[in-house]
């Protein structure tokens, strides 16, 4: 399932300059997970809004659901049924249009963007009607971890994988598996980045706020340099 960037940056504000971007992920063929960050400076807090009030996901859905051009959204929520979205004809709309799905950002997938795929309403909908239940301690290492990926993106680093490392019970969620190099805080135990160090891991130390220009080790590590 493809989103474009405009269509949720605007679901989730009114203000123009507040935006989410999206990459689907991993890079590739088999893109099963979708990568969110906020593209603002400091963030406009949407993201942890996302994840901090259980409804604004289901709403998010709805509004997609709308600005996909149908009609019928509750009762269709309701039974989780696509066959009850009707699609409105005055928006004529096929697959996709820059009214709703297609933005210049996701030019590479248009060709794979279809407003009408039954697996991507289905999902839609059941977001629609899910709530979303996250434990403390995840989310201020969702939160951080955020932070972080904007800047990394920002520097135009490549981005982390998608399934975060787990060593003793920590979760590390800046990890390059495919190249070996997880980025860490101070407040991980110094214990765990000679760990990653016995796993072949070269770790790159973060400062607790992140710089405005790169950390030169870490695009050396990520071959950006
Ligand atoms: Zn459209």
């Amino acid at each position: 399932m493809v989103f474009g960037g405009s269509v949720l940056g605007e679901m989730t504000s009114n203000v123009s300059d507040q935006r989410l971007w999206f990459s689907a992920r991993p890079v590739g063929y088999r893109r099963n997970a979708i990568l969110i960050y906020e593209a603002t400076e400091g963030g406009a807090g949407v993201l942890s809004r996302i994840v901090q009030e259980p409804g604004k996901l289901a709403e998010i859905a709805r509004a997609a659901l709308d600005l996909m051009h149908y009609d019928n959204v509750e009762s269709a929520i309701a039974a989780r049924n696509p066959e009850l979205l009707i699609s409105r004809p005055e928006a004529h709309c096929v697959k996709g249009c820059y009214r709703c799905l297609l933005s210049y950002y996701n030019q590479p997938d248009h060709e794979l963007i279809d407003r009408t795929d039954r697996d991507a309403c289905i999902v839609l909908l059941q977001l629609a009607a899910s709530t979303v239940d996250q434990t403390a301690r995840e989310l201020n290492a969702s939160v951080a971890a955020t932070d972080w990926l904007r800047t990394f993106a920002e520097w135009h680093l490549p981005m982390p994988s998608t399934e975060p490392l787990k060593v003793d019970g920590h979760v590390i969620p800046l990890v390059w598996r495919e190249l070996r190099v997880a980025a860490i805080t101070a407040e991980y135990p110094a214990e765990i980045a000679a760990k990653l160090e016995e796993m072949a891991f070269s770790v790159c130390l973060l400062p607790s706020v992140p710089p405005s220009e790169p950390l030169p080790y870490l695009a050396e590590l990520l071959g950006v340099s």
